[in-house]
């Protein structure tokens, strides 16, 4: 079976997490902060938070931008249940708008519609799907005229590019994660990034128990750091990371050119000025069944996966809260229509081969 997700694990996240173990150093230590100051610069960003996972770094990033309880923050229901749950974290209200159909990302006109009628919109929490980066001009554009907080939910999108600049560099806060399945992983874990040093100083309180100096604690922070030893990981997986992004690229361009007269199949759109790493490949099927197709797939050794087959506000966790009459005709749409099939970096050029060939020999 070819699997939809398959880290690469080499020799050097093996010898750098024997360094650590020696070292005795195994919370807090060196590599934590070179693993920081790797990924903000990588992505373009001046300061990076390590922390546990994506999750926390989204709650984090939401109290760096000073969320707090009865605000409103709007995002997208078309993504990973942690994007709005860190909203609800702060105490915070989720305003689902809907997504782009071509992109699958928050639609800027939405935004722009919820922003006119509604008042008090504190932030704007937007999600690069797949690894495409959002509309970030349009979305600039609007934080300059209507002045709100944006956060980054970059946990899908490390190293996308929008006209040369990179994710988790435009917002007010970035959050990404780095689990298993990611582009690149270390085991569990995540990071903040920013652009502001006030900012940055208040998120390592938050993520240290709130901890000013040795003993003065003067706010009310969280235990979300990142191990030595997961730092360790991360290093090695940044060193391999643009190789891996362009294995991706290169296997997602072969995937377009074989799909792209197949009736059937609607392959990924990508805007001219945006770099698409492809955390998934995400293909439209609308003029057939899915689910046979996902065990026409399986039965022939091709693992796809659903992202994702539910808006959020229909999760009852939402419908509880009262979002029971959201509507957003589009996402409602997609969730019926996608399906990502494997492009990740280990896959061979078999794999690709024998992927392209089960795809086209599907009859309807
Ligand atoms: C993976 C992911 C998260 C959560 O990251 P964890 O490290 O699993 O906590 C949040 N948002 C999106 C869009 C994700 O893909």
């Amino acid at each position: 079976m070819i699997n939809i997700a398959c880290p690469v694990i080499g020799e050097k996240e093996g010898r750098l997490i024997k360094e650590v173990l020696d070292s005795g150093i195994l919370a807090s230590g060196k590599y934590v902060s070179q693993f920081e100051q790797s990924f903000a610069r990588y992505s373009d960003a001046k300061f990076g938070i390590a922390s546990v996972n994506g999750t926390a770094s989204l709650h984090v990033a939401l109290l760096m931008c000073g969320i707090k309880p009865g605000d409103k923050v709007i995002t997208t229901p078309f993504s990973f249940i942690a994007t709005s749950n860190s909203i609800l974290f702060c105490g915070a209200k989720p305003i689902f708008v809907d997504i782009d159909p071509k992109t699958f990302n928050i639609n800027s006109i939405e935004i722009e519609r919820v922003l006119k009628k509604e008042k008090n919109v504190r932030a704007v929490l937007i999600v690069h799907l797949y690894g495409l980066s959002c509309d970030m001009e349009a979305i600039i554009a609007l934080k300059k005229k209507y002045k709100f907080m944006l956060i980054e939910d970059s946990c899908q999108a490390h190293g996308a590019e929008f006209g040369n600049k990179r994710v988790g560099s435009f917002g007010d806060t970035a959050a990404f994660s780095f689990y298993a399945t990611k582009n690149m992983m270390t085991g569990e874990g995540g990071v903040i990034l920013t652009n502001n040093e006030e900012a940055d100083k208040y998120g390592r309180q938050l993520i240290n128990h709130g901890r000013y100096s040795h003993s003065l604690h003067t706010i009310l922070g969280y235990n979300y750091r990142l191990t030595n030893i997961a730092a360790a990981i991360g290093i090695a997986q940044l060193e391999q990371l643009e190789s891996w992004i362009e294995k991706r690229i290169i296997n997602a361009k072969k995937y377009n050119e074989a799909f792209k007269n197949l009736d059937f199949v609607k392959i990924p759109y990508v805007p001219k000025n945006c770099r698409h790493v492809f955390h998934q490949y995400t293909i439209r099927v609308s003029s057939i069944e899915r689910s046979k197709f996902i065990k026409y797939l399986a039965d022939n050794g091709v693992n796809s996966g659903v992202y994702y087959d539910t808006v959020l506000y229909k999760q009852p966790l939402y419908r509880r809260r009262g979002y029971g009459s959201v509507i957003c005709v589009e996402a409602e749409k997609a969730v019926g229509e996608v399906l990502s099939l494997p492009v990740h970096q280990s896959l061979s050029e078999n794999d690709v081969d024998k992927i392209i060939e089960v795809v086209n020999g599907y009859k309807k």
